[in-house]
């Protein structure tokens, strides 16, 4: 709906559009600023006004802006519009690689934004370029994922570990905030399991849980049916979808062939390759370096002795694009390509050209095995691997991504235990051991080791283990529902509120937030005292303490005053990591001190230390921390 490419159009224009990468900067920016702004402008156009926004990735945040600019025109200031747009900002961050957010120079954001932050905005070039920055200092380039961390009131990864990973790139904007307290959460991702889903499983899968399995947002009860299902006729269906990958895969290689121009030989062979009962490991996805495509090819030899077993074979099919300006990332399509053509692996590898959505279908409805073998942490998600599982596709994988918290023994594989490298060369030649080895001793072994009916029992328990398991939760209706339990639900609200009478109370806010930016650098602990100073305590009594606070022109009802504690560890450092809220008790009018009281439940034994701290407080607040204010004693 977005095309540049209409009639009205300049030639220049209409060239925006015309390719997702491979445009310079410019392009870029171009783009964005069509998604962004142009996207909040064609939905006003059809009368469509959102009062909550997504920004799923830091390539459409402009739209904050045009946000903001609307309504600039309704009469509100730029402060006031930015604090309320951030009541109904979403940003979900997907990448913790550099090259995968947008950043540029200001030189060019100026020369797009000039005009439209002073005249439209009406704000200062030093406001506007602070906007591109998590960081105290402006610096000369703008950060887009870092303007959307700074117009969202929530903000998240899309794994439990990228948000951790998410919060380690980002803590420098989050000074004096304790890491684990970073407001940076997290939604797992999520495949839509219908749409990856082969007609002959979907088939299977109704008879036994009900038509509408996929009803019902992880619904682990549905899918415990599918331990209802006769190994045979589970292990059946799989294997027809085997066998129609392995004719697919013939198929494509034979056109790849044609369209190289080989010779006749060669294309009459491509019928013949790869084995439809076979044990086959399928590996797809974008060429980015970090998912370390050609890992399987460290050991040539090794890899020779697993795939050309003749009693136990195991073959790979690869797809795979890379960037078309990462050039690392097509040397490795190369390699692959090369190592594929060898008489010897000529049958077990196959690679896969122009891999889309088509070649994608045909490989997570009939692996058996999905590898993924990415530098940890730097996968976010990962979300192939969880279109296979309801097929019955078994995961083997790097403990990165959602296979992080989402791994266990009954039903997958994992390659090591979540180690992190420094000596790159190292981390492979390890990781690619790995590999080898737990093929050979577990993966190969499993999925030949037939009774008298031919069937692989305990390879059939794994897959039943990991569709019932993983099946109900890897998927975007547990996704939805969770963006809509935690934020969506949440930010519309607040914005309706808001948003009555001409913005009463989003003013109000914002007035109050202005005070308390102004004042906080004067509130300070004048005093702490406890109540029954002991050095043992026992368990089951508590611990209290009072402090006096100075709050300058801020009252006692605009800051949460806590004692935060835990315990000590053997370097004599504390490890806090809970608080309780103290309660204001009274006012000494002449001195201007309020004196609050709060106790610690002592509830564990050891050593404890604690301190104390004040934070913003307002019911409007998404979490205490956005303001990144925080006052320690
Ligand atoms: C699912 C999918 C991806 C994403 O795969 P990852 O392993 O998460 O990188 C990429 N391309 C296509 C065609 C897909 O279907």
């Amino acid at each position: 709906m977005l095309d540049t490419n209409v009639a009205e159009n300049s030639d220049e224009d209409k060239k925006i559009t015309r390719a997702l990468y491979g445009g310079n900067k410019e392009n870029r920016i171009q783009q964005e600023i069509v998604l962004g702004i142009g996207g909040i402008r064609a939905l006003h156009a059809l009368n469509i006004k959102p009062l909550v926004c997504h920004m799923n990735e830091g390539h459409s945040a402009f739209l904050a802006l045009e946000r903001i600019r609307i309504l600039i025109q309704q009469g509100l200031t730029f402060e006031q519009a930015k604090d309320i747009g951030n009541f109904s900002n979403i940003f979900t961050t997907h990448t913790p690689v550099p090259a995968g957010i947008d950043v540029f120079g200001n030189d060019l954001v100026e020369s797009y934004f000039g005009k439209y932050y002073r005249e439209e905005l009406k704000i200062s070039d030093k406001q506007f370029y602070q906007l591109g920055t998590i960081m105290n200092k402006p610096p000369s380039n703008f950060n887009m994922a870092h303007l959307a961390m700074n117009m969202a009131g929530m903000v998240n990864g899309v794994s439990k570990l990228h948000g951790i990973v998410s919060k380690q790139m980002w803590t420098e904007g989050f000074p004096n905030i304790p890491f684990d307290e970073i407001p940076i959460e997290h939604v797992t991702n999520g495949i839509h399991t219908r749409s990856h889903l082969s007609t002959e499983m979907s088939e299977l899968l109704g008879r036994y849980l009900g038509d509408d399995f996929t009803a019902g947002n992880g619904d682990l009860e549905t899918w415990k049916a599918v331990d209802e299902i006769p190994d045979e006729e589970l292990w059946n269906t799989h294997e027809r979808r085997r066998e129609r990958l392995v004719s697919f895969a013939r198929k494509r290689l034979k056109k790849q062939l044609l369209s190289r121009g080989a010779s006749t030989i060669e294309i009459e062979a491509a019928k013949e390759v790869l084995n439809p009962s076979a044990l086959t490991i399928g590996f797809a996805r974008r060429f980015a370096t970090y998912k370390r495509a050609t890992l399987i090819l460290r050991d040539i030899e090794r890899l020779l002795e697993i795939t050309g077993n003749p009693e136990r074979p195991v073959q790979f099919i690869i797809a795979g694009k890379a960037h078309p300006q990462d050039e690392e990332g097509k040397k490795l399509i190369q390699e692959l390509v090369s190592v594929s053509k060898e008489s010897s692996f000529r049958k077990r590898i196959v690679f896969l050209e122009n891999y889309d959505m088509n070649i994608a279908r045909y490989m997570v409805e009939g692996c058996d095995v999905w590898l993924n073998n990415p530098r940890r942490p730097l996968e976010a998600s990962g979300t192939s691997g969880m279109k296979i599982i309801a097929n019955g596709g078994l995961n083997f994988s790097i403990l990165d991504g959602w296979w992080d918290e989402a791994y266990q023994r009954e039903f997958g594989w994992k390659i090591g235990n979540g180690e992190e490298y420094q000596n790159i060369e190292y981390q492979d030649e390890v990781e690619s051991r790995l590999i080898y080895e737990t093929l050979e001793k577990e993966i190969v072994t499993t999925f030949y080791d037939r009774g008298e009916d031919k069937l692989p029992r305990k390879w059939i328990h794994m897959m039943k283990e990991s569709m019932k398991n993983l099946g109900p939760v890897f998927n975007t209706g547990r996704m939805v529902s969770e963006y809509n339990d935690k934020y969506y639900i949440n930010a519309l609200s607040r914005r309706k509120f808001i948003l009555e009478n001409d913005w009463e109370e989003g003013k109000k806010y914002s007035k109050w937030k202005a005070d308390l930016l102004k004042n906080w650098k004067n509130i300070k602990f004048v005093s702490v005292s406890e109540e029954n100073p002991k050095t043992e305590l026992k368990v089951a009594s508590s611990y209290k303490l009072t402090c006096e606070v100075d709050l300058g022109k801020l009252t006692p009802e605009d800051v949460a005053v806590q004692i935060y504690y835990g315990k000590v560890d053997n370097k004599n450092d504390v490890n806090a990591n809970d608080f309780v809220v103290m309660k204001y008790t009274k006012t000494n009018k002449d001195l201007g001190i309020h004196t609050f009281e709060g106790e610690i439940e002592c509830n564990n034994t050891g050593h404890f230390g604690y301190t104390l701290r004040m934070l913003p407080k307002h019911s409007l607040l998404n979490n205490p921390f956005e303001l990144n204010l925080i006052h320690w004693a």
